[in-house]
């Protein structure tokens, strides 16, 4: 038995059957030299299994057509052609001919040689292409030395998913029903999976090192997604211990759990909205479970993750809808915020060819939909449909000068005026905002308000921005701190603008859902918080229990502390400040 300690990103405790996926695994290649007289076997083995693969491949197109899966089988489709490219076969039989090595170091040769070779054009759609041979490559690599493939849409029963990472893209597939928690060797609090794991309100834990080499499929592990840690071989003792902790915290969290629509704000009545961050294709029900009033972030571009095209006007409007009615549903003045499409650094479509060096500091997000006018406009027209179902308001993300601004609102007018002109119903007076998450957008957040109707800090890119971390890499995440001084006084300055204005500024970064945070926040005049729908009930919980005075107190002294300490010190003293007015704080973190 063993205990591994990584980054707690998701609150809860779960005990199951791992399922070890690693997107990049190829199978070991054994590399022999073959005998002269061994050449025709090893020409009939390769070739026997390029013709296997390409069947595996056509099989599984025909599964993802069946159920619907349309940007996807594209991919697919155009590999298929691969397995048949003359100079490709040609190659690799040259290697077995002349070179006399084994079927599967033949395969590997020769597809190194093209890699290189697609990976010196200048063509972008040529560089691209090399990721295709990769796929091609262990297709047929995985025939010849009948080594399975895992895929996390062979889910077929409840499991712990144990990974190195996962990629947007690679959890569309999943069959979330079956998920009970995620472990996985990398990531950090803002990572992908993290997101997911909060959205669903599943136990997570990442940045565990190894852990995906060091558990088998099938091996029980227990995950303590509030602790951070993974116990591999538990003994008996430690599963019985296990489950009992784990009915404490399920007690724990169902009494946190009801209650939300009672909802008024702190403990004076001060009002603060509690909202959601959702993305299409999960489930909307968490909303009323947790209590949200509403979706104070809704990510679009999940409905372009995995696919290989724009998804039409109709497509996004019926997503969109989607949404807007059931916030409609929730009644006391829910409403659903609609983010326009922030992909870009590591949201990527699988028919993106433009690989960028710094992607994120690249033409991503509000950038690239200024450069593609035609989709900005298809997704303006698409949440303007979808708000005559129920109170909505548009959002655009990475905004770094007022002119993106501008024209991002010249576009919203444009999509305006043809809808109207069509006859089509839409909210005329739907809400503007701008997100926060560049650090010039908070330094010149003053010139931003004269443009929007309200403010929304996305802390997860504005700390990555701000301390230069990226937000995903474990070996910098000490570096990654909400509560550095710096991240206050940007944060502090937004709400200033905001405040002049008379208009709401809301946190949707995962900042938002913890307690500790969350109180600074509202402290420094936040008036909303949007997070995964499972963190609403603590931090609901930490909110009730202070007043307007408590938390004007914490910001004020927080202020002052920014001149002479880290970031350590501003999360010891906020945790200690809250502890002390809130004693049973501790208890309900479980
Ligand atoms: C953020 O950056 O804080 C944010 C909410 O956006 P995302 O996590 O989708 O980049
Ligand atoms: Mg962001």
């Amino acid at each position: 038995m063993e205990t591994v300690a990584g980054l707690a990103i998701s609150r809860g405790l779960v005990a199951g059957p791992a399922f070890i996926y690693r997107a990049d695994s190829l199978p070991a290649v054994p590399e022999r030299e073959i005998a002269p007289d061994g050449v025709d076997d090893e020409l009939a083995r390769f070739n026997s299994a390029r013709a296997e693969a390409r069947r595996q491949l056509t099989v599984l197109i025909g599964q993802l057509k069946e159920r619907g899966g349309g940007g996807e089988t594209d991919v697919f489709v155009n590999h298929l052609e691969l397995f048949d490219d003359v100079l490709l076969v040609a190659a690799v039989e040259r290697n077995i001919r002349e070179k006399h090595v084994n079927a599967e170091a033949a395969v590997r040769r020769a597809m190194g040689e093209f890699r290189e070779v697609f990976a010196r054009m200048t063509d972008p759609y040529m560089r691209e292409r090399a990721r295709d041979l990769d796929d091609i490559e262990r297709r047929i690599l995985r025939v010849l030395t009948a080594t399975e493939e895992t895929t996390l849409s062979q889910i077929d029963r409840p499991v712990i998913i144990v990974a190195d990472d996962l990629t947007p893209s690679e959890t569309v597939t999943m069959p979330r029903e079956f998920v009970l928690g995620f472990a996985t060797d990398r990531g950090s609090t803002t990572s992908h999976v993290a997101l997911l794991a909060r959205a669903l309100g599943i136990p997570a834990v990442v940045g565990l090192g190894d852990i995906s080499m060091r558990v088998k499929t099938g091996d029980t592990i227990l995950l303590d997604g509030t602790g951070g840690t993974v116990t591999i071989s538990p003994d008996e003792a430690a599963i019985a211990e296990f489950e009992r902790m784990m009915r404490r915290s399920r007690e724990l969290y169902s009494q946190l759990s009801g209650g939300g629509a009672g909802f008024v704000g702190l403990k004076d009545g001060t009002p603060v909205t509690l909202r959601a961050n959702v993305q299409p294709g999960l489930p909307l029900c968490g909303l009323a479970t947790f209590g949200a009033e509403g979706i104070g972030l809704y990510r679009s571009e999940y409905l372009w993750l995995g696919e290989d095209k724009n998804p039409s006007e109709e497509k996004q409007t019926k997503a969109y809808t989607e949404a807007a009615r059931v916030v409609a549903g929730l009644g006391r003045g829910a409403r659903v915020i609609f983010r326009a499409l922030d992909l870009g650094g590591d949201k990527l479509m699988s028919g993106n060819l433009v690989r960028e060096v710094n992607p994120f500091l690249g033409n991503r997000s509000i950038r690239w939909l200024l450069s593609h006018r035609d989709v900005f406009r298809t997704q303006l027209r698409a949440f303007l449909r979808a708000s005559a179902f129920g109170p909505s308001s548009v959002m655009y993300p990475m905004i770094a000068t007022r002119d993106e601004l501008r024209a991002a609102n010249e576009e919203l007018e444009r999509a305006k005026a043809e809808l109207a002109a069509e006859g089509v119903p839409f909210d005329a007076s739907i809400k503007r905002g701008c997100m926060i998450e560049v650090p010039s957008a908070a330094l010149a957040a003053d010139q931003l308000a004269r443009e929007v109707d309200f403010f929304s800090i996305g802390t997860n890119d504005l700390v990555q921005y701000t301390l230069a971390a990226d937000r995903g890499n474990e070996q910098v995440a000490y570096l990654y701190q909400p509560a550095h001084p710096a991240v206050i006084r940007l944060v502090d300055m937004t709400v200033k603008a905001a405040k002049a204005r008379g208009f709401p500024v809301a946190v949707c970064g995962e900042s938002a859902a913890d307690p500790v945070m969350a109180a600074l926040w509202i402290g420094l005049g936040v008036t909303s918080l949007s997070m995964g729908a499972s963190g609403i009930p603590v931090v609901r919980k930490l909110l009730r229990g202070l007043s307007s005075a408590d938390v004007a107190e914490l910001a004020d002294k927080v202020r002052a502390m920014c001149d002479d300490s880290s970031a350590a010190d501003i999360y010891g003293f906020c945790r200690a400040f809250l502890l002390e007015r809130v004693p049973d704080f501790e208890a309900f973190q479980t």
